[in-house]
């Protein structure tokens, strides 16, 4: 059995991030990766869709793929080859709870990831069914493109085929797509989008895969925690649905194991799985941060894109919450004139009395960007009142903000 300090298993933004700031630390890591390095995110994820959103075609973004993901993956490589860190090449399997393979580890890191979730309706057996990694792989373009789901995974499938010339129809259960999002603007992103062709029947439950009229059918109707039977062996707390158990340093039930990222099932974001890696990789070595996980920004890259940052409207109203809401409209913006950009709406929400910063939700070009702002600003406790006495630069598209913070 070979000794080491930390053993991460899974390699992906939550694991390598965990890696590579424990082994600068002076930590001793072994990290267990079953597939590419890189996880979800950098080989089925985040990269390879931003790949497609930001290709005029289908076949330029096909070829692209095919350049950004192994450029990015050699980039992962590299911060694996610290002299601290060896990267095992196979499944990490625990045999005990501080043994995983032929490894025994003071501290333990979980970062498995997740997987499509499923939902249980007649013909799963349906050849023209995908998911997100299936459409990833298709080697022509769709005519006709059913999507099962608005959430972010399909409202960004939705948007990228569209522009690619499939038609498009996005079926959702709920009332209004993108549930995280401020459902006022989730409605105009949804309404801009079906100018622009793409077909949603809200309200609607698929009942058999066999009724939909498409050559494809995309399954985007969430993702579940990638838990595996050998965790019984580590004596932690996990659910088959929501995830591994985690307190707020992301330990498990059982001391010195930790679990971070999607496997934890807390905010299924690349960026949260790469926070929650400092915050155990901390913990491990005693030393405290400020990261608020209560302030997580989240952007949707559909064209154009939408974004947010803290509480919505609907969530105020429902929390009871006193607050102002001031608002920018795209189409007063220079900038967003000058780049022919005129749709989109910024919502700034905040205390009474131009008070502490709420929450901003957003669509329309790079609100992501405006969103991290706002976020930045929420981080430091800003009030609209000082968002005022703040200098933006003209013309940009972060003068929204400013312009919400005077309305
Ligand atoms: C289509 C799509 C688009 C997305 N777009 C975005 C986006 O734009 N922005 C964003 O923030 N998030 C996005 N996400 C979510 C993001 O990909 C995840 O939140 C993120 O990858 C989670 O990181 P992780 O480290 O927890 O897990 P993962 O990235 O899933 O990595 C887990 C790794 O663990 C490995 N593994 C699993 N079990 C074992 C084992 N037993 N032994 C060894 N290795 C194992 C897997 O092979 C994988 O490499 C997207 C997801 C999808 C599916």
């Amino acid at each position: 059995m070979n000794n080491t300090d930390l053993i991460i298993i899974g390699a992906g933004p939550g694991g390598y991030r965990a890696a590579e700031y424990a082994a600068k630390q002076g930590l001793k890591v072994v990290i267990f990766e079953g597939g590419e390095v890189g996880g979800t995110c950098l080989n089925v994820g985040c990269i390879p869709t931003k790949t497609y959103v930001h290709s005029a075609s289908f076949e330029e973004a096909r070829e692209r793929l095919g350049q950004v993901v192994p450029q990015l993956r050699q980039g992962v490589e590299g911060i694996l080859s610290n002299p601290n860190i060896t990267l095992v090449r196979e499944k990490g399997v625990f045999v005990d709870a501080h043994t995983v393979g032929d490894y025994t580890g003071n501290y333990v890191i979980i970062a498995t990831g997740s997987e499509t979730k499923m939902i249980p309706v007649q013909g799963l057996d349906d050849p023209r069914l995908v998911d997100s990694t299936g459409l990833l792989s298709l080697e022509s373009l769709p005519k006709r493109l059913c999507i099962i789901g608005a959430g972010v995974i399909g409202m960004e499938f939705a948007s990228a085929f569209q522009r690619f010339g499939s038609e498009v129809t996005v079926i959702e259960f709920l009332k209004e797509c993108l549930p995280a999002l401020d459902s006022d603007i989730a409605k105009r992103l949804r309404k801009t989008l079906e100018k622009k062709g793409i077909s949603f029947k809200m309200k609607t439950a698929v009942q058999n895969l066999v009724d939909l009229d498409a050559d494809v059918i995309l399954m985007a109707t969430g993702r579940k925690p990638r838990v595996q039977p050998d965790f019984a062996n580590a004596g932690f707390e996990y659910d088959e649905r929501k995830g591994i158990t985690v307190y707020e340093n992301f330990e498990t039930t059982v001391k010195g194991i930790y679990a971070i990222g999607d496997v934890n099932g807390k905010q299924m974001l690349a960026h949260a799985a790469e926070m929650q890696a400092i915050r155990a990789v901390n913990h491990i070595l005693g030393k405290t941060d400020c990261i608020r996980f209560d302030i997580m920004p989240a952007a949707i890259f559909t064209t154009p894109e939408a974004a947010c940052v803290g509480a919505s409207e609907d969530q105020l109203k429902e929390q009871g919450v006193e607050y102002e809401c001031r608002k920018a409209f795209y189409r007063a913006n220079g900038k967003a004139l000058a780049m022919n950009e005129p749709e989109g709406l910024l919502k700034l929400f905040s205390e009474p009395n131009a008070g502490k910063i709420l929450g901003c939700h957003a669509f329309g070009a790079h609100s992501a960007d405006l969103a991290q702002e706002a976020s930045v600003l929420m981080c430091l406790d800003t009030t609209v009142e000082q968002l005022r006495d703040m200098v933006h630069i003209h013309p940009t598209l972060s003068e929204l903000l400013f312009a919400a913070a005077e309305a």
